[in-house]
């Protein structure tokens, strides 16, 4: 079904037109091309980081970022439950295993807490994923990482531009991995970003998304790499995306303050914005005070043309991963049964987001609150 207000739709109203049609003209329309190596360095002034490499999508940018550390089988890598599916599955991809943590309450990333308690002498990097666009607790993590010499991964597929004080997220890791799916908050169609410190870790990324190429040898290989590598076409979707970026994360800010105001008062929380830190609203989301509430909310959104999601299933519970008890990880157990992101793309407008409000707040009075 089509909704009036669908969860996420990209705003391409600058010139990503223009810079395709450019590709197409000059017949540069594989990996190869002057947008790709353009979009890396926009992308890594944006940050501030000084390496920036572009893969096809961001769960391999995942894959590829841990394999550069040299993460393989008998490694343990530590992941909140509470994320999307990709994170863990490229830490299997790699061969090492996920060891799941649980979730803070009140701003949902993973706790640093059941991090430092699930370090064991295989733990060899842990990967924070910056969830919904809230920043995790950075400071205690590159403190917990130096402490125990392990790497710290940080998945910020859905925190472009969120920040703790001035600096960017994706600055504080040893590697760090972006998306430009379609609903992330720049688009390249299909694409991914890989940001690492190390010049060395650098250029290991880049030798292993594209085949493993030795150095000064053409079509000779001294490691098995993939092909992971992005189009010059989505570089240039991305570089005329690059030119809005700042207007976008400014409309996101809006969008949540609007939302803030329309859904004051009712039984539902609103993702809280950790004090120093700037949440980029990749989405605007809220947990139901009571979790029976959570569906029939959002089948009542539905009828009248509003999609949402749910908050994502922890990851400990699928088969894949064992299939585990919910209640093993009580905190991302209790906001994946209340919690719900809303439409959140950055074309909406205020009456859209108070029309949006309005449908929640009938639901609640139909249902006899507020
Ligand atoms: C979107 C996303 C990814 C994967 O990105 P794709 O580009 O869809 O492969 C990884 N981690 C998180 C948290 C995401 O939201």
């Amino acid at each position: 079904m089509s909704y009036q207000y669908p969860v996420y739709r990209p705003r391409l109203t600058g010139r990503e037109r223009e810079l395709v049609l450019e590709c197409i003209d000059s017949t540069w329309i594989s990996s190869k091309g002057k947008f790709i190596g353009e979009f890396e360095s926009k992308f890594a002034d944006f940050i501030g980081a000084e390496h920036a490499l572009s893969v096809s999508n961001g769960t391999v940018a995942l894959h590829v970022a841990l394999e550069a550390l040299g993460i393989g089988p008998g490694d343990e890598v530590i992941v909140p439950t509470l994320t999307y599916i990709a994170s863990v599955n490229a830490i299997l991809y790699t061969g090492a295993t996920p060891v799941f943590v649980d979730s803070e309450q009140e701003y949902w990333q993973l706790s640093v807490d059941d991090v430092r308690a699930k370090i064991t002498e295989r733990t060899k990097a842990i990967m924070p994923v910056h969830l919904y666009g809230q920043a995790c607790d950075m400071e205690a993590l590159v403190a917990l990482a130096a402490e125990h010499s392990i790497y710290l991964v940080e998945d910020c597929a859905e925190a472009l531009g969120t920040r703790i004080g001035d600096r960017f997220v994706g600055t504080f890791g040893d590697v760090a991995t972006f998306s430009f799916f379609g609903n992330k908050t720049i688009t390249t169609g299909e694409g991914g970003m890989v940001v690492a410190k190390d010049p060395a870790v650098a250029n290991l990324i880049s030798r292993l998304k594209g085949q493993g190429l030795a150095a000064n040898r053409e079509y000779w290989h001294d490691i098995v790499g993939y092909n992971y590598r992005m189009t010059n076409i989505c570089a240039a979707i991305g570089c005329a995306q690059m030119e809005d970026v700042e207007g976008v994360i400014a409309q996101k800010q809006r969008i949540a303050e609007w939302y803030a105001q329309g859904l004051a008062g009712l039984p539902l929380a609103r993702h809280a914005v950790k004090p120093g830190t700037f949440h980029s609203f990749w989405m605007v989301s809220v947990i139901t005070d009571a979790a029976e509430d959570r569906d029939p909310l959002r089948e009542h959104l539905k009828a009248v043309g509003v999609e949402t999601r749910p908050l994502f299933y922890p990851v400990h519970t699928m088969s894949m991963y064992g299939g585990g008890d919910p209640a093993a990880f009580p905190v991302a157990d209790h906001l994946s049964r209340r919690g719900l992101n809303l439409p959140s793309y950055p074309d909406l407008t205020e009456d859209d987001v108070s029309r949006i409000c309005g449908h929640i707040r009938a639901y609640f009075s139909r249902n006899g609150r507020p």
